[in-house]
């Protein structure tokens, strides 16, 4: 009776997942902190307080809506219905010139069930031994770059899975960033949701709104350059199924591919050896923001605290700091573009085709019990299809949160572009626009040219301390205190509830 009452509440709350794309914070504001957590704050409470921008704007997100008020786990998810902005729209031009695949092999080694099991209520894989552990000080595979702290002082954080507080000292050094740099007058979204705020997504295009219209920017990183080419990338993690349990890590080594990890700092601290996993198979790792909110809907001052602590954490775990970063839903407008500029970060959106369809696997809508594995991938079939349209290579929305959405990429979506007639080239998208890998990081990115930087090129101040760190792989001031976290919480914490919705017991 008990499990089934929690599996209701985590259908409820996958249901709700999968209505604003997948989104971390529902799972982890129910959690406690174990208490050797990294975290020092306090753990956030079911209510978390909701920005100061959104807190009139605290109704359920209706249908249109990209993105949930941090507040959302107020809501109930039956008042959530699927987003019709959210949802993929299959591009309808008939220039699909090579025959879809059909069902592609999966891949050899991880077991990945057959595409129409692939569902909410699936029955998980068994966990995999771990199988890579990196040592404290260890040596980056990137040229230049700071060996790996040899200890981690995590020191203190704002509550998980909140947009920060905007008063601390930090966030007030972070601000000075933006002096000099013209970041646009634009008032904060309502929720970053075009149907909630008819106003300003009426003006989209002056505002370069992406969340209603698609609108991007020239420095938006949208697509790769190079025709056929995939830029390949992972939300939303460090996620175990990346890195602890190796699926995705053990996939992309075995194919001999790399790919862009957007991560959210909130989950960096809680699995800093996760995303150290990540970065030293060769992968990129990119700022995802700190609590996974639309951006659009903050202030200025919120969105820097949500960089600035994202860019602190994978700085503090790696050594390196981000010279790239991905809006949650694609929240972007010239507003947050600035500021992201402001702060040494540039955009990476994922693709639009000429017609309006997204290149979104799908996968949060399966790991959401909206529609199975089947459903999302002939979607995504006809969308890839549209790729041979493009006259360039095309970057891709994918999630390594849940193990549906891994199933989905390790089993077929990412086979069926290493399948695909004419053959899609698949690369990490810093790989794929050819920078040097040097360049996606502060400390080893020699080019005075990007992250296209402004009026603060002196440098930014990562550690929020008054001190300004420089390029040439001086590693930061990361000092010992604390020994490397183990990540396990999970298994007793998103995992159960996971597994609880598909009435699975651990
Ligand atoms: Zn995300």
């Amino acid at each position: 009776m008990k499990l089934h009452t929690l599996a209701l509440i985590s259908v409820l709350q996958l249901s709700l997942i999968a209505a604003e794309k997948i989104n971390p914070r529902h799972l982890h504001a129910k959690r406690q902190l174990p208490s050797n957590s990294v975290a020092s704050s306090p753990p956030p409470t079911p209510a978390p307080p909701p920005p100061a921008t959104s807190s009139s704007a605290a109704p359920p997100p209706p249908p249109g809506t990209p993105a949930p008020p941090p507040a959302a786990t107020t809501t109930s998810p039956a008042a959530v219905p699927p987003s019709p902005s959210s949802v993929v729209s299959v591009d309808p031009s008939p220039g699909v010139t090579t025959p879809l695949n059909t069902v592609p092999p999966l891949a050899t080694f991880t077991g990945v069930p057959p595409l129409a099991d692939i569902s909410l209520g699936m029955a998980t894989r068994p966990v995999p031994p771990v199988t890579a552990v990196f040592t404290p000080g260890a040596t980056p595979p990137i040229s230049g770059a700071p060996v790996l702290p040899t200890a981690l002082a995590l020191g203190t954080w704002p509550p998980q899975d909140r947009v920060p507080p905007t008063d601390s000292a930090e966030v007030q050094r972070w601000m000075k960033e933006l002096d000099g740099f013209n970041v646009p007058a634009l008032s904060p979204t309502i929720n970053g949701s075009c149907l909630l705020d008819p106003a300003n997504a009426a003006n989209a295009a002056s505002r370069g709104w992406w969340t209603c219209g698609g609108y991007t920017r020239d420095t938006d990183i949208t697509a790769c350059p190079d025709k056929y080419t995939w830029g390949v990338s992972f939300d939303d993690g460090p996620s175990p199924y990346s890195a602890w349990f190796q699926y995705v890590i053990d996939y992309l080594a075995e194919k001999d591919l790399s790919a862009t990890f957007f991560v959210v700092g909130s989950r960096v601290i809680e699995r800093p050896n996760l995303l150290i996993e990540e970065y030293m198979a060769g992968h990129e790792i990119s700022v995802h923001t700190w609590s996974h909110s639309p951006l659009t809907s903050l202030t200025t001052e919120q969105i820097v605290a949500e960089l600035g602590w994202t860019r602190k954490a994978i700085k503090t775990v790696l050594g390196v700091t981000p010279t790239t970063m991905r809006p949650p839903y694609g929240d972007i407008d010239d507003r947050v573009r600035a500021i992201s500029l402001a702060m040494g970060m540039v955009p990476i959106m994922w693709t639009n085709s000429p017609s309006g369809g997204k290149f979104d696997t799908n996968d949060w809508r399966v790991a959401g019990g909206l529609v199975n594995g089947t459903d999302s991938f002939n979607t995504f079939q006809s969308i890839l299809g549209n790729a041979t349209l493009l006259d360039t290579g095309f970057i891709v929305l994918q999630h390594d949160l849940f193990e549906i959405s891994v199933d989905l990429a390790v089993g077929y979506t990412l086979n069926a572009a290493l399948n695909h007639q004419p053959k899609f080239t698949l690369k990490a998208i810093g790989e794929c626009q050819k920078f040097p890998a040097g360049n996606l990081y502060l400390e080893t990115n020699k080019n005075e040219t990007f992250p296209f930087r402004n009026s603060t090129s002196g440098g930014v101040d990562v550690s929020g301390d008054g001190t300004i760190d420089t390029k040439s792989g001086d590693g930061g001031s990361t000092t010992a205190s604390a020994g490397f976290i183990n990540s396990i919480p999970f298994l007793t914490s998103v995992t159960a509830i996971a597994l609880a919705a598909m009435g699975i017991s651990l």
